[in-house]
């Protein structure tokens, strides 16, 4: 039985993969995020994605509101990218050169992100991530970094210190494997508390290098960053000459065409020195970036003396989905994305208000998830993990073996996508209502 002793349905085919899966793989899968852990039973092994669905191994069709987490903000499948694939394909996967392609993505990220004048691309968001950190670090000359609990920014060693309590916290280990070296120039904060971080840049101000935070935290669960506080992380960084790192490796191209920095900072104001970006700039194949100002940029190698590197990146395939992906995010697809979004975070609501069970519905831009408490805010990881997630995962297989796929852990964002029509939307709305009564149980 999983957790609230919910009992998961039978899906022989991805039972006896994820017997052989588990003999050769640790715990059968190859990113934690896609067991069933948290929610019990076993993994469904998907073997093809079309638009809004994934079909399992099985022959069952799911509603897909994970979307890779995060890349597939056209659906699975879009016409565009298969082609684009296919043609860099028949040219050739890798040559460990300069190619076109490689300009014409850059130029496409610079274009959509004005503070962008140079990205440097990559194969993953941790990579964006822990290359930034070098470089903020190389350019400043300084060793710490603030970054917020809660925040994910990949599994790069200094950044998995993610556990923090008191003024100041110093980043110890959360995982065997990650020495308290690497982790002792991390400062980890609690989200959305700008005066602490006013007071540990009073205290410590000349030897921080960076800030790093999500744009729009969305890895404990989704929780907007509170009016005021990305611009003050920035202001902070001036006033100490430290760099600001903004991680749109979630929010980047999938909430606006410029990102969460396409919103909040154009309306405010304000830019990030550095972003990191993944996810839909590489169309569901592993591609992403970091970049920013130029005379920052300047310091990497083989410009500077800030080494960074790659035999992979810049991929052909890569870059090929990522820039059919990014020339098919229409004003229409982002409409259309955060319609859906609203239209499945309203059904889902309603119908756990209808069974009674206490929940907060969360969101920044399109991303979308739910909190079970009866808190009136969540803005922390503190609040994120008071909730009773138990709740979640009688919701999770009720709607599963209704034929609708959620993030197997009540801490992860929803995702939907163009893709995702009237039809998608209905039987979502038709799974609901039995799962919120089976989470109220
Ligand atoms: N940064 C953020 C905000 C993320 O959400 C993620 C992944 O979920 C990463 C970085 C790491 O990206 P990747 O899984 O491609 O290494």
């Amino acid at each position: 039985a999983a957790p609230g002793g919910v009992v998961p349905s039978a899906a022989p085919a991805s039972e006896h993969l994820f017997a052989r899966a588990e003999r050769v793989t640790p715990g059968g899968v190859n990113s934690p995020v896609r067991a069933f852990r948290a929610v019990g039973g076993v993994p469904r092994f998907m073997v093809s994605g079309k638009g809004a669905y994934l079909t399992d191994a099985d022959g069952r069709t799911y509603v897909d509101l994970v979307g890779s987490w995060g890349p597939m903000i056209l659906g699975h499948a879009h016409p565009d990218v298969v082609a684009a694939l296919q043609r860099a394909a028949a040219s050739g996967t890798s040559f460990g050169t300069p190619t076109p392609g490689e300009v014409e993505l850059a130029e496409a990220l610079v274009n959509r992100v004005a503070p962008l004048e140079q990205v440097r691309l990559v194969n993953s968001g941790t990579e964006a991530t822990m290359s930034a950190v070098r470089l903020a670090r190389g350019f400043t000359g300084r060793t710490k970094v603030v970054k917020f609990a809660g925040c994910y920014h990949g599994h790069v060693d200094a950044l998995l210190a993610a556990a923090g309590s008191g003024i100041v916290t110093l980043g110890l280990p959360d995982t065997p494997g990650v020495t308290g070296a690497a982790t002792a120039d991390t400062i980890v904060l609690p989200y959305n508390d700008l005066a602490l971080v006013e007071s540990v840049f009073a205290e410590q101000g000349g030897e921080i290098a960076a800030v790093i935070t999500e744009a729009a935290a969305a890895n404990m669960g989704v929780v907007p960053p509170l009016p005021g506080f990305n611009a003050g992380l920035r202001r902070l960084c001036d006033q100490h000459g430290a760099l600001f790192i903004l991680d749109e490796v979630m929010t980047g191209f999938r909430v606006s065409r410029a990102g969460w920095w396409g919103i909040e900072g154009v309306a405010e104001g304000w830019a990030p020195d550095l972003f990191t970006f993944g996810k839909v700039m590489g169309g569901g194949l592993p591609a992403a970036a970091f970049g920013g100002r130029a005379d920052v940029m300047a310091r990497l190698a083989p410009a500077g003396p800030v080494y960074q590197a790659g035999t992979l990146s810049g991929n052909p395939l890569a870059v090929a989905a990522g820039l059919a992906t990014l020339n098919a995010c229409t004003d229409e697809v982002y409409a259309a994305v955060d319609a859906r979004a609203g239209d499945v975070a309203g059904i889902v609501s309603t119908a756990l208000t209808e069974a009674g069970v206490a929940h907060l519905p969360a969101s920044a831009g399109s991303l979308f998830s739910f909190f079970f408490t009866d808190a009136a805010a969540v803005v922390d990881y503190a609040g994120a993990v008071a909730q009773e997630s138990v709740r979640y995962a009688a919701f999770f297989h009720s709607m599963l073996d209704a034929g609708v796929y959620l993030p197997p852990s009540a801490f992860e964002a929803w995702f939907v996508s163009a893709a995702h029509d009237d039809e998608a939307v209905e039987r979502i709305a038709a799974a609901a209502p039995a799962a919120a009564r089976a989470a109220a149980a």
